[in-house]
C-alpha cells in the first residue's frame, strides 16, 4: 500500500494522508507533484512531501485524493527541500510555505507545461505572385514573412498589424511555415556591447569571484556609483559563457524598467524579470521560461527566490541590506538568507552587493566566513559628495526649510543644475491640529495621527488606510483654528514651487506615481537635464541615477535616531547614504545638506566624517556589548485581540506556564512581554515576547515545541499569535 503525504494550504502545523486515486499505480507518483483532494467541505491541491507504506491514522478512514495534477514535480526536488526547511525553520505551516514557492496559476492548478515560442516564415518559394491579386490581407501578411526570414512570433505579426487568422491560409497553399524558437546557446553571441573596462577594484572582485567554482559567498561592499552593477554584469557574462542561468534578486523599488534594461541592453540573451506588477500568466511564463533553461537572466523581487533554474549558474543579491528583502507577514522568510542555503544547495556562487552591507553581513565578512571585496572609488570621473550637517536649533524654518538651505538651492538651480530634497513623508503634512485647545486628528483604529492629504483633500492614516474629510471645525471645541502640523512631500512641493516658481518641482512619492507611466515621464523629465528640484521620499533614493542632481538635501536627518528598534540607528544610516549617492554622479560634484536638532550627535558625525564602515564598526560594538544581533539569535512572538491588554496578558500567562512546564533550554532568554512600540493598530492591541539565545539550535527547539504547545493551548485560540524568526522590523 501507498500512503500520499502532503503538505496542503492550511493554518495546520502538520501534514496530510490520502490514497492515491483509483487507478494510479505507485510507479506513476513522484515527490513533489500537486495532488487536488477534497479537504472539509472544498477541494485543495496539496503538494506530495512523501510516499510513507503506511499512515499515522486509521487507513479505512483516510480519503482518497481526486487527482495527480503533474507528471513531473514543477520544484526540483532540491528547491521543494528548500522551501520545507524554510517552513520549519521560520516556523510557518508546511502547506502554505510550499504555496508560496510557486507561481498563483500553479497552485490554483494550471498546467505546469512551457509553451514553445512557435516562429512563422515565408517557404522558400514563396513570393506574392502566388497570391491573388485581390488578397490583400494574405499578401501582406505574406510580405512581412519575407521581411523577417530568421522567423517571426504571432505576437510580433499582431504588432505589426498583421492577420494571424491568416496564416493558416498561407500554410495550406505552402507559403509559410511554423518552427520552434531556438534558443541562442551559442556562447560568441552572449553580448550586444562589450562590458568597460574595469578598473582595478573591479577587476580583483571579479577575479574573486570567478576564481571560486562551486559554492562561495562574497560581499561586494561599494559605495554607490563605484560600479557594482559592472560587476554583476561581468560575472554573469561568464556564466553565460558556461552555457549556464543567472538569478538577481533586487529590492521592490529597485525593480525598475532601467534595471531590467540594463541587462537587456547588454547580453544578446533571454532577460525575464518577475515581480508583482506581472499579471499572473506573465509570471508563469517568466518562472517556467527559466525552469525550462529559456530565460537566461532571471531578475526579479523577494518571491523569485524560488524560481526554479535549469542550470543554475550564480544568484547575486543587490543591495543586500534592503528590508524588502524579508517578508513581514505569514511566511516571514528572508529572501537573502534563503539565497545563501540555496547557492550552497546548487554549488554556485553567491555575491552580495551594497553600499551599506547589514550588520549581519558585515559580521560574517569579518569572521572569514564570506570573501570580502570593495570599491572604494566611483567610477569613471565623479567625485564623492561633500557633506553638511545644517544646526536647525536656533533656526526658523520656513514650511521645514532654513533660510541657508533656501539660499543652496537657489545658488544650485541658478547655476544649471538640478536639487533633489528628501523628506520621508507623504502628503501635506504629518497631521492636523486645533490651534485653541491642542486637539490632534487621530486615527480612532490606531495609535498613530492621521496624515492631512491635499490632493485630493483628506485625512488619511498611513497604518491603516482610514480615511476621512478634514473638519471645518475643532471636534472638541468648535473653534475653526485647525492648522496642519509639520511638512510632508505635498506641502514642501507647494512651498519650493512657491519660492522659486521659474522652476519645475515635480514630486516623488506613491501618490505622484500611481498612474501609469508617471515614474517614467517623471524620468523623461529629469534626463532633460534642465534645472529643477525633486521633492520625494525613499522612492527617490534607490535604482536611479541623476546625474544633473548637484545638491541633496535631507530635511530631517534625525528621523529614526531615536528609535524603540535597535536597527533604527542602522537603518538610518543607510538611507542617508542612499539618498546622499543620488548626488553629483556624473562630471558634476555633489553636495548632501543634512537638517538636523542633533548636529552634535556621535553616531551622525561619525558617519559623516569618516564613513559607512566606521559606522558599522561602532555600532557593531554596540550590539556585541548588549548582546544583539549579529550576536546573538532572536525571535518574537507577537499576539494581538481586539481587547486592550488581553494580549500582553496572554503572553504573560503563557511565559509563566512555560516556565513551570518545560525545560527551558539553559541558554534561552525572554524579554517581555511589552506591548508592542504601536500598541492598537488597525483596531488590534498587540504585545510582543522576544526569545533570544546564543545558540540557533536552542532557539530552534524552544521555538518548535512553543509552536506545538501554542496549537494545543485553548487561550491561544482567542488571539492571533504569530512568530517572526530573524526579525527586521519590530512592528
Ligand atoms: P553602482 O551599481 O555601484 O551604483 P554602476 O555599476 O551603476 O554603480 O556604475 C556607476 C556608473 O559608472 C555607471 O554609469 C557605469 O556605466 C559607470 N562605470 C562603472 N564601471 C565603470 C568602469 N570600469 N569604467 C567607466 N565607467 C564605469
Ligand atoms: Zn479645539
Ligand atoms: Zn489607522
Amino acid at each position: 500500500m501507498t500512503i500520499l503525504r502532503l503538505a496542503i494550504p492550511s493554518p495546520l502545523r502538520r501534514l496530510f494522508d490520502y490514497h492515491p486515486p483509483a487507478g494510479i499505480e505507485t510507479d506513476q507518483l513522484t515527490v513533489g507533484v500537486r495532488v487536488r483532494v477534497p479537504f472539509g467541505r472544498r477541494e485543495l491541491i496539496g503538494i506530495l512531501v512523501e510516499l510513507p507504506s503506511e499512515s499515522d491514522f486509521d487507513s479505512s478512514k483516510l480519503k482518497s485524493a481526486t487527482e495527480i495534477l503533474d507528471s513531473t514535480p514543477p520544484l526540483p526536488l532540491h528547491l521543494l527541500k528548500l522551501a520545507r526547511w524554510a517552513a520549519s525553520y521560520y516556523q510557518h505551516p508546511e502547506g502554505d510555505a510550499l504555496q508560496q514557492a510557486l507561481p498563483v496559476l500553479l497552485r490554483k492548478g494550471h498546467p505546469c507545461e512551457y509553451q514553445h515560442e512557435f516562429l512563422w516564415k515565408a517557404s522558400e518559394e514563396a513570393s506574392l505572385s502566388q497570391l491573388k491579386a485581390n488578397a490583400s490581407r494574405q499578401k501582406e501578411l505574406l510580405q512581412l514573412l519575407i521581411e523577417h526570414p530568421s522567423g517571426i512570433s504571432t505576437d510580433a505579426i499582431k504588432a505589426e498589424g498583421g492577420q494571424i487568422s491568416a496564416l493558416s491560409i498561407l500554410e495550406e497553399k505552402g507559403l509559410a511555415e511554423s518552427f520552434q524558437r531556438q534558443h541562442k546557446q551559442s556562447s560568441q553571441e552572449a553580448l550586444h556591447e562589450a562590458g568597460l573596462t574595469l578598473n582595478a577594484e573591479q577587476k580583483s572582485c571579479l577575479e574573486q569571484v570567478n576564481q571560486s567554482p562551486g559554492f562561495a559567498i562574497h560581499l561586494l561592499e561599494g559605495i554607490t556609483g563605484s560600479g557594482k552593477t559592472e560587476v554583476y554584469l561581468q560575472a554573469i557574462e561568464k556564466v553565460l559563457l558556461e552555457g549556464k542561468q543567472a538569478l538577481l534578486l533586487v529590492p521592490e523599488i529597485g525593480l525598475t524598467p532601467q534595471t531590467v534594461s540594463r541587462f537587456r541592453q547588454r547580453f544578446n540573451m533571454p532577460v525575464v524579470a518577475l515581480h508583482s506588477n506581472m499579471s499572473d500568466r506573465q509570471r508563469l511564463d517568466a518562472w517556467l521560461q527559466a525552469r525550462e533553461g529559456v530565460a537566461r537572466i532571471i531578475i526579479g523581487t523577494r518571491s523569485a527566490i524560488f524560481t526554479p533554474l535549469h542550470k543554475p549558474g550564480i544568484i547575486i543579491i543587490d543591495e543586500e541590506h534592503d528590508p524588502s528583502f524579508k517578508q513581514q507577514d505569514g511566511f516571514r522568510y528572508s529572501a537573502r538568507d534563503l539565497a545563501v542555503m540555496r547557492a550552497r544547495d546548487e554549488k554556485t556562487p553567491i555575491l552580495l552587493g551594497s553600499a551599506t552591507p547589514s550588520l549581519e553581513t558585515l559580521h560574517n565578512a569579518i569572521e572569514g566566513r564570506y570573501h570580502w571585496s570593495k570599491l572604494t572609488q566611483r567610477a569613471g570621473n565623479s567625485a564623492p559628495p561633500e557633506f553638511r550637517l545644517l544646526d536647525i536649533r536656533q533656526e526658523k524654518l520656513q514650511d521645514g526649510l532654513s533660510g541657508l538651505l533656501i539660499n543652496e538651492i537657489k545658488e544650485h538651480l541658478e547655476s544649471g543644475t538640478q536639487v533633489l530634497i528628501f523628506l520621508n513623508r507623504r502628503g501635506f503634512a504629518p497631521t492636523l491640529t486645533c490651534h485653541d485647545c491642542g486637539w490632534i486628528a487621530d486615527c480612532t483604529r490606531c495609535d498613530a495621527h492621521m496624515t492631512l492629504h491635499q490632493r485630493p483633500p483628506h485625512l488619511h492614516c498611513h497604518h491603516c488606510d482610514k480615511q476621512s474629510g478634514i473638519p471645518h471645525h475643532c471636534p472638541e471645541c468648535n473653534s475653526d483654528q485647525l492648522q496642519p502640523v509639520g511638512v510632508g512631500t505635498e506641502r514642501s512641493e507647494q512651498a519650493l514651487q512657491q519660492l522659486f516658481p521659474k522652476f519645475p518641482v515635480i514630486r516623488v512619492d506613491r501618490d505622484s506615481t500611481q498612474r501609469k507611466n508617471a515614474m517614467h515621464e517623471i524620468m523623461t523629465q529629469v534626463h532633460t537635464g534642465e534645472p529643477c528640484i525633486l521633492v520625494g521620499t525613499q522612492m527617490l533614493a534607490k535604482g536611479h541615477h541623476f546625474p544633473k542632481v548637484t545638491l541633496v538635501a535631507i530635511i530631517n536627518a534625525d528621523a529614526g535616531l531615536f528609535s524603540a528598534d535597535f536597527r533604527g540607528m542602522e537603518r538610518t544610516a543607510q538611507l542617508i547614504l542612499q539618498v546622499a549617492g543620488r548626488a553629483g554622479r556624473a562630471d558634476h560634484p555633489g553636495k548632501v545638506w543634512m537638517q538636523t536638532y542633533h548636529a552634535d550627535h556621535p553616531t551622525l558625525q561619525t558617519l559623516i566624517e569618516h564613513g559607512y564602515s566606521a559606522f558599522a564598526q561602532e555600532e557593531l560594538h554596540h550590539r556585541k556589548i548588549s548582546q544583539l544581533p549579529p550576536f546573538s539569535h532572536y525571535a518574537l512572538l507577537r499576539a494581538e485581540t481586539p481587547h486592550k491588554g488581553r494580549a500582553e496578558a496572554f503572553l504573560g500567562a503563557l511565559r509563566q506556564q512555560l516556565e513551570e512546564d518545560m525545560l527551558l533550554p539553559h541558554d534561552v532568554s525572554w524579554i517581555g512581554p511589552f506591548p508592542s512600540p504601536m500598541e492598537k493598530r488597525a483596531g488590534m492591541h498587540r504585545a510582543q515576547l522576544m526569545i533570544y539565545a546564543q545558540n540557533r539550535k536552542s532557539l530552534h527547539q524552544l521555538l518548535a515545541n512553543l509552536c506545538w504547545y501554542l496549537e494545543q493551548n485553548r487561550e491561544a485560540r482567542k488571539v492571533r499569535w504569530s512568530i517572526d524568526v530573524d526579525p527586521t522590523d519590530t512592528f
